[in-house]
Parts: structure tokens; sequence; C-alpha cells
């Protein structure tokens, strides 16, 4: 288990380590590509592209491989073979475009538009190399900038925009210097040397060599080395210096055969022969230019052929040989046709003038005179056009520049009004939103404190309307205990009653008796009255056996009984609870002991019959008093009657129930109602009351 555990760990290290492994593989394959390339090994150069790609591939990096195909395309170049450099350098430009890599694009471009120069198609590389500056500036990458001002202004001294590829190499120059970037100083100081040749400065041309040359020693740049030892060959050659001219074209030579750049070892061949037949070698000027002629012919070096036909038709010239003069400058004039390259075209045309003068073919002459002087015309037209090309790229450029900024700033202000004006609708949203929620809540509280207000209003008008009802009920409660004067259990009449009609036959009574008092008439008869106080014996035993409301039925049945024993004018009361009042009116007080016996008895004999129960028992204990208490004064008044009737009431329940007591006359000066049972006994003692009763004991007037 431990093993394989083991064995699991180290593959997966094995596998991290061969991934790190390409990866730093990867990241210094480019640099070795490079390197190998200006060294010259450009086998090795080409097997490490291929190498590089295949591994970008792998790792499906679409950088890496922009990477490799830009590198593929740059040892194509150094080969010259633009042709294979193009489409690798569109691949290379398709991938960082779609990966938006800016600056490795802009490169690639760079270099595209350069084969386009080495192939002759100065506009088109014009075209490419401005574009390449525009996204330079974008990037603000100056070491780039000031190398594409070197490319631009070689293109330019192509198109014979002398001034103008000047200013661009001077350009290039000084911002290369301003970066401290050796090789590229060299390069420009090289360009500003070839132009001045090509201006006919051949001292200061030679003085620009000779620094460049330092220069790309100390940089160690091989081909920028040859670069500059072919040129300085030339110049010694132009200026005899034969001997200086062979030592740097030889040189020069050797180093473009070493970094394997065919075409400009071919070129520095150009110069060879030249030297050649600076020296009189024409039979090996001839053979020198014979190869290359061929070998640009079959590799299509396009610009180099016209310099070589350019070289052999000098050479043919200085042999005599005419008729080879004039074929060699017609197929040298095709080629610079077809490169477009006018000035060299002008230059052929004035070699072929002179030949056909020697031959005196005046006519064939004339016409290439007027051939040549149309090219000039053409090349003053062409160069015009040049600038103007020039100078519309370069305006087109800034204008786009400007349209870009302009659209940028329109962007950037539209954008802040957009953003404002956002601002200013969410500022007013927010505003309204607020204003909204402000007003619908104290909308809510006025509802609310109007509705709370009304509701007040009602509960106040509720209230009030119930106090009023309330009061009206009451008082009309009050009223109708006032107005009603009869019990609504038994139908008798009620306290209330008797309170409001007894005060007029007690003065009906009192009246009765003035006038005997007084001594003018008999004693009156019939004229007393007589209040009975019945009270219901056990009462509360019979609820509590046969419950209240045979309780209630006794005490309705009771009314009846009680119109049994008295008369109809009578006033019958139910006093209260089980307590029943009976006045006889206007009797003789003899009478009222028979009428109390009476009463009693008619309870007492007389059991109530109910249904449903056994025949029931109840009986009843009397009291009365008799008025006027003392029938010859008149001081005494209802609440001494009744006080006196209860005394008496009492008196029969102390006594043994079911019977009566009753007082006749009380004699006795009363100023209050307040009687006690003491003081009764005492009048009696005095023989200031009679008393008459129904119990054959003893009475008792307190609990015995
Ligand atoms: P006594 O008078 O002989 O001393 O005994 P009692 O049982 O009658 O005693 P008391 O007078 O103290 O009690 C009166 C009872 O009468 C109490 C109550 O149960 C009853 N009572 C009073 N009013 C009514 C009424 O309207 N209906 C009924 N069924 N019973 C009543
Ligand atoms: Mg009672
Ligand atoms: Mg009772």
């Amino acid at each position: 288990m431990r093993f394989i555990y083991q064995i699991v760990l180290l593959g997966i290290c094995c596998a991290c380590a061969s991934v790190l492994a390409e990866q730093t593989d990867i990241s210094q394959l480019q640099q070795r590509v490079k390197e190998a390339r200006q060294q010259g090994n450009m086998d090795e150069a080409e097997q490490l592209a291929s190498h590089y790609l295949a591994l970008a591939v792998k790792q499906n990096n679409l950088v890496e491989q922009g990477n490799a195909y830009f590198n593929q395309g740059r040892n194509a170049m150094e080969r010259n073979n633009y042709i294979d450099a193009k489409p690798l350098l569109e691949q290379a430009i398709a991938l960082f475009q779609r990966t938006e890599q800016t600056k490795l694009q802009a490169d690639a471009l760079r270099q595209l538009g350069m084969t386009y120069r080495y192939q002759s198609n100065y506009p088109k590389a014009l075209e490419l190399l401005y574009q390449v500056m525009q996204m330079y500036q974008a990037l603000q990458d100056t070491s780039a900038i000031a190398s594409t001002y070197n490319s631009i202004g070689t293109v330019l001294e192509k198109m014979g925009q002398y001034e103008a590829a000047l200013q661009a190499h001077q350009q290039s120059l000084a911002l290369h210097y301003q970066l401290g970037e050796q090789s590229n100083i060299a390069s420009a100081i090289y360009n500003l040397g070839d132009l001045n040749r090509t201006l006919g400065d051949s001292p200061k041309a030679l003085s620009y060599f000779l620094q460049s040359l330092e220069l790309d020693k100390a940089t160690g740049d091989l081909r920028n080395i040859a670069y500059s030892h072919n040129k300085l060959g030339y110049m010694y050659c132009e200026s005899g210096d034969f001997v200086a001219a062979a030592e740097h074209l030889n040189q020069a030579l050797a180093l473009f055969v070493q970094v394997d750049a065919p075409r400009d070892a071919d070129w520095a061949r150009v110069n060879l022969a030249k030297l050649a037949m600076a020296q009189n070698n024409h039979d090996e000027a001839q053979q020198i230019l014979d190869n290359v002629i061929a070998r640009a012919q079959q590799k299509n070096y396009h610009s180099l052929l016209v310099d070589a036909y350019k070289m052999v038709s000098e050479l043919a010239i200085r042999k005599g040989d005419d008729e080879a003069a004039l074929s060699y400058i017609a197929a040298g004039l095709a080629q610079a046709q077809q490169n477009n390259e006018l000035a060299d075209e002008a230059q052929l045309q004035k070699m072929r003038v002179d030949v056909l003068i020697r031959q005196d073919a005046v006519r064939d002459a004339l016409t290439a005179l007027l051939q040549q002087k149309k090219l000039e015309e053409d090349i003053f037209s062409s160069k015009k056009a040049a600038t103007i090309a020039s100078i519309q790229a370069q305006t087109e450029y800034t204008r786009q520049q400007l349209q870009i900024e302009r659209l940028q700033q329109q962007q950037a202000l539209q954008q802040a009004g957009l953003e404002q004006q956002r601002l200013t609708r969410n500022l007013w949203l927010v505003g309204l939103t607020a204003v909204f929620v402000l007003m619908l809540s104290l909308y809510r509280r006025y509802i609310q404190q109007q509705q709370n207000r009304r509701l007040e209003q009602q509960v106040n008008a509720r209230t009030q309307e119930l106090k009023q009802k309330h009061a009206e009920l009451e008082s009309a409660y009050q009223q109708l205990e006032t107005i009603s004067l009869t019990d609504k259990l038994t139908g008798l009449h009620n306290r209330h009653f008797l309170e409001s009609h007894i005060e007029n036959d007690l003065d009906h009574c009192q009246r009765l008796y003035q006038d005997w008092r007084a001594g003018k008439t008999a004693k009156p008869e019939n004229a007393d009255l007589v209040v009975f106080l019945i009270d219901l014996d056990n009462f509360k035993a019979l609820n509590d056996t046969y419950g209240h409301n045979i309780g209630d039925e006794v005490l309705k049945r009771l009314k009846h009984r009680m119109q049994q024993v008295f008369r109809q004018t009578d006033y019958l009361v139910r006093w209260g609870g089980e307590e029943f009042v009976a006045v006889a009116r206007f009797i003789n007080r003899e009478d009222a002991k028979t009428l109390a016996q009476r009463f009693i008895e008619t309870i007492q004999q007389s059991p109530f019959i109910i249904e449903g129960l056994a025949p029931l028992q109840v009986s009843c204990s009397l009291g009365y008093a008799c008025y006027p208490l003392d029938m010859n004064q008149q001081n005494s008044r209802w609440p001494t009657l009744l006080r006196l009737a209860d005394l008496s009431l009492y008196a029969a329940k102390y006594s043994g129930r079911n019977g009566w007591v009753g007082i006749e006359d009380c004699k006795t000066q009363l100023t209050s109602a307040n009687i006690s049972a003491e003081q009764l006994q005492h009048w009696l003692e005095q023989n200031k009351a009679i008393v008459h009763h129904s119990f054959p004991g003893s009475l008792y007037w307190q609990q015995p």
C-alpha cells in the first residue's frame, strides 16, 4: 500500500517536473531562436523554431504559437525568403490579434511591411509601417517607434523620398540614442550613411559606415557587421581604394555566407564584381554576375536582379559588347518596371541611350532618350506622388489619431453625461420616492387623525348618548318604581303604595276623632286604622326543602288568603320578602283581635295544595297596632305605628309563632319612632299601653 502511494507520488512529481521543464523550455526557446538567428546559425534557428511551434501547439498556447510563427517568419526573412516569410508572419499577426497582443501584433506587422519593402512593393510597405507606427504610439513604446522610423526611412529612401527618409532616420537615431540601444543606433547611422551615399556625399557616407561598423562590432551582430563591411567595400571601390574595398567586401561575403543570407551574399558578390570590373578583371566580374543573376531569377530576388542587370550592362558596355549590353539593359528595364523602381529604370534607359548613340542608332537613341526624359519626369511626378502619399499617410495618421482622441473624448463626455443623467435620475427618483413616502405617511397620519377624531367624536357622542340613555333609564326606572304601586309576584300593593296612601288615612282618622276630642260629638264609630304585620314562619326552611319556586307559589297564594280575611277596601300589601301588611281601614279597634285570630287560622288550618306535592302546612305570626295610638291626642304618625306593629310581630315570634300580638292603645308622649322592646315593656308595666295576644302562656317581647 505504502509502496503504491510512493509510486503515485513519484509519478505526480515527474509530471509536474516535466510540465515545469516544458514551461522553462518554451520561455527560453524564443531567446535561443533569436540568438541562433543573430549568430547566423540559420539551420539551428529553424530547428529551434519548429520545436518551439510544436511545444506551443501541444500546450495549446496561442500567444506562444504566434511567437513561433513570428520567429519562423523572421528566419525566412533572414534567409531572404520573403515568399515563405509572408504567410508565417500573417499567421502570427492573426494569432496575436485573436489573443489581443497588440505589441506583438505590431512587431509582426512591421516585419511584414519590411517583406513588402524587400519585394519592392513600397506603397504597401509604407501603408503597413504607418499602421504599425499608430499602434506603437498608442502603446507609447518609444523603442518600437524608433525602429519603425528606421523601417519607414528605408522604404522612403527606396521610393526616392530622400528628404523624408533622412528625417525618419534622424528621428530614429535620436530616439534610439535616448534609449541607449547600441544595435539600433548602429542601424540608424548605417541608414543615414547610405542616404548620404545616394545623395552623393561620399566622405560623410564613409564616416557613417565606419561608425556603424564600429558599433556593430561592439554589439556583435554579424549580419549588421556584414552590411557595414559591404557598404564600406562599395565606398572604397568608388574612391579607387581597391585593397580596402576587397578586404571589406570579402569580409561581408564571408559573414553573409556564415549567417546563411544568400541574397545578401549575392549582393556582396555584385559589389565584388564591381571591384573586379574596376580592376579590369572582366571575366571574373562576368562570371560572378552570371551566377548572381541565375540565383536571383531562381529565388525571385527582384531588387538584387535589377542591381545585377545594371552591373552586367555596365560590364558589357565596358567590354564594348553593345548587343549584350542592350539585352541586359532590356532585361533590367523589364525587372525595374516590374519592381516599380523608377530610378533604376531611368539609369538603365540612360545606359541604353549611351549605347545607341555609340552605335549611331540616332532614331533609337532619341526614342530611348525621350523615354529616359519621360521616366525622369515620372520619377519627379512619382516622387511628388510619393511625397503626397507620404504626407497623406502622415496626415491620415494624425487625423485618425485626432479622430480617435476626439472619439475618446466624446465617449468620455457621453459617459460622464450618462453618469450625470443617471445620477440626476436616481437623485430625482430617490427624492420623489422620499417625498411620496413622506406624503403617504403624512396622509396616513392625517387620515388616522381624522379617523381617531371621528372615532373619538363617535365615542363621545355614544358615551353622551349612553349617559343620557342611562340617566333616562335611571329616571324611567325610578319613575317606574315610583309609579309602580303593585308587587309583581303577588299582585298585591307594594310598600310604595302604602306609604303614599297611608298619610291621607291617618289624617282622615285624626279628623274623625277631632270633634270628639273637642267634646262636640260622641265617640266616633269605625274610625280606627289597624296595621297588621304578617311574617311567615320558618319560610327559609320551606324554601330549602321545596325550592324557591314553591316558596314563590306560597307567597302568590297568600293574596287570596288575605282577601278572605280582610275587606276589599282594606290595604293589602306585600311589605318585602315573606312579610305582608294589611291595613284594616275604619274599623273599631276592638275587632282587631278577631281579624288577627281569623287570619292566623286561615293560614294554619288550610294547607297549601300544590301539584305534585303533599299539602304544605304553613303558619305565620302576626303583630298589629291600632291608630290613633292614643285616641286623645294626635302626635304619633306612621313610623311609630309601624314600629309598634313590628315589636308586636317580634313578640309573637319570640312567644312561639303561629300566633298574634296586638297593641290596642299606647298613651305615651312619643317623640320618636325609635321605640325599644324594653320601653314598650315599661309602658305596659305602667299601664300606659294595652296589649292583646293569642298565646296561652306568657308573652316574650325579647329573645327568651
Ligand atoms: P321565622 O320568620 O319564623 O323566624 O323564620 P323564617 O325562615 O321565615 O326566617 P326569616 O324571616 O329570617 O327568613 C325569611 C325567608 O323568606 C328568607 C327567604 O328565603 C324567604 N323569602 C323572602 N322573600 C322571598 C320570596 O320572594 N320568595 C321565596 N320563595 N322566598 C322568600
Ligand atoms: Mg321574615
Ligand atoms: Mg318568616
